[in-house]
């Protein structure tokens, strides 16, 4: 959630006042980005650390004027610092070989297949990629009418506009390899069948989990996607089903007002309390930060007795929780859902029963594999795999999704 060179204004300051070069660093992810630090005499040098791990081509690709072609860093933490911080090697959610690129490798392939990968998420595109720069001939299907997958959910949530680079990242690749695209198309496996594919990789996602709740079907309850999209409408009082990356996600959304501070350096400032005029000790002004949010009231719940949230990313999470308990977002554990009515969500806590007298519920109740085309496909006979979500519905794992479609492709 930290808009692009949003520290920049810290070497800008001491540059004035040293006689060394100063170079300065984070969130600077692309070309036209350190360009604009550097004509704006903000810095002698920009460092990039993460954009690196995204595409360690960054710079040449940029002095080619291929900069459509930049796999940029989306700022995620996922794969880089969260590893870190965990002891494991470090990685790129974007980018699976980085620091792993004496065990994932490929070159061209000696038997080229007519390959049809069904789902055009994270995980499908990042095999087509793969698959067809090393030569395979390569059709890429999707019902919908864009390729991105839940990542045209993602980039809608504030804080997550970067996600929109990876979508933009595929699109360029795509073409560049010469994917057949098949967009609004909805295949079955019969059409993958008669279309005669040596092998047919599944990306198909996930469906969202429904719970198991009296009243589930009530109008007042509304799905994550449609709460996302927009679909239906949001009332003032809003319980929240479920605290995981997707259940903050769209508390987030519905919880925001005006701009996304990810966009706006003094509004992030405002936000987090950063003194970008005075630069004091520790860079913060020491005053309560600006809290801007809608009037709406949510309940953020989750059956689980742990603290909730605590799932979520290491090195991102904090910012997540602060965020909305500024908001005045009410967290519950703890929580038993008995049923929905035209009164509200009625639960148990702790044993003692409660009821929350909201507008809407919104289900955000975990996910399950979209796997009937794989099934389909095995008792047809056809070669297949299945990966991504189709593979494992884990809520916010496009890292698992990339690196396994990446591994695949790179052996097929
Ligand atoms: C709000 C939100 C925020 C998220 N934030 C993060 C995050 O911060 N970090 C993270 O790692 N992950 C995040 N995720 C999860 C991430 O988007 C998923 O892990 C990832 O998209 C899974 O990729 P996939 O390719 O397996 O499936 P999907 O992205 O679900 O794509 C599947 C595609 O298959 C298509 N399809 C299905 N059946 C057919 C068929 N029969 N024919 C043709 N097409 C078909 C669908 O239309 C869809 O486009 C988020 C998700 C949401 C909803
Ligand atoms: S894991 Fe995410 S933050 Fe880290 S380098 Fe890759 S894209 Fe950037």
């Amino acid at each position: 959630m930290v808009p692009r060179r949003a520290f920049t204004g810290v070497t800008k300051r001491v540059r004035g006042e040293v006689s060394v070069p100063v170079i300065t660093s984070n969130r600077i992810n692309m070309p036209d980005v350190a360009e604009a630090v550097l004509a704006d005499g903000d810095a002698d040098l920009v460092s990039m650390a993460r954009p690196m791990l995204a595409d360690a081509e960054l710079v040449k690709k940029a002095a080619e004027g291929r900069t459509e072609e930049i796999n940029t860093c989306i700022a995620c933490n996922q794969a880089c610092l969260d590893h870190a911080f965990a002891g494991k090697t470090t990685s790129c959610l974007v980018n699976p070989r980085a620091c792993h690129e004496t065990v994932l490798n490929w070159g061209p392939t000696e038997q080229p297949k007519k390959i049809a990968v069904v789902g055009a998420g994270p995980a499908g595109l990042a095999y087509a990629t793969v698959a067809a720069e090393r030569g395979h001939a390569v059709t890429l299907y999707d019902a919908a009418n864009e390729i991105g997958g839940q990542f045209n959910l993602a980039k809608q949530v504030p804080g997550k506009e970067e996600f929109h680079e990876t979508i933009r990242y595929y699109r360029a690749m795509m073409t560049k390899h010469q994917v057949t695209m098949r967009l609004g198309e909805k295949v079955d496996a019969q059409a993958l069948a008669d279309a005669g594919f040596d092998h047919v990789v599944v990306a198909t996602g996930i469906s969202p989990r429904a719970p198991d709740i009296p009243g589930i079907d009530h109008e007042k309850v509304v799905g994550y996607i449609d709460a996302i999209r927009g679909n239906k409408p949001i009332g003032q009082k809003v319980a929240v089903i479920g605290a995981g990356g997707i259940g903050f996600d769209v508390t987030e959304l519905i919880t925001h007002q005006g701009k996304s501070s990810a966009l706006d350096i003094e509004l992030f400032a405002q936000e987090w309390g950063v003194d970008f005029d005075n630069h004091p000790r520790g860079g913060v002004t020491g005053v309560e930060p600006v809290v801007i949010k809608s009037d709406r009231e949510v309940w953020l719940m989750q059956r689980k007795d742990t603290p909730v949230g605590r799932g979520l990313g290491k090195t991102t999470g904090w910012t997540k929780r602060i965020l909305l308990s500024r908001r005045g977002v009410n967290m519950v554990n703890a929580v038993e859902y008995v049923r929905i009515d035209d009164v509200g969500l009625h639960v148990l806590i702790g044993g003692q029963p409660k009821t929350f007298e909201v507008d809407t519920v919104i289900i955000c109740a975990g996910q399950v594999p979209e796997r009937g085309l794989y099934d389909d496909l095995m008792t047809k006979g056809v070669s297949a795999d299945l990966i991504g979500g189709a593979f494992e519905a884990v809520e916010l794992d496009a890292k698992t999704a990339i690196n396994q479609a990446t591994h695949l492709a790179a052996a097929v």
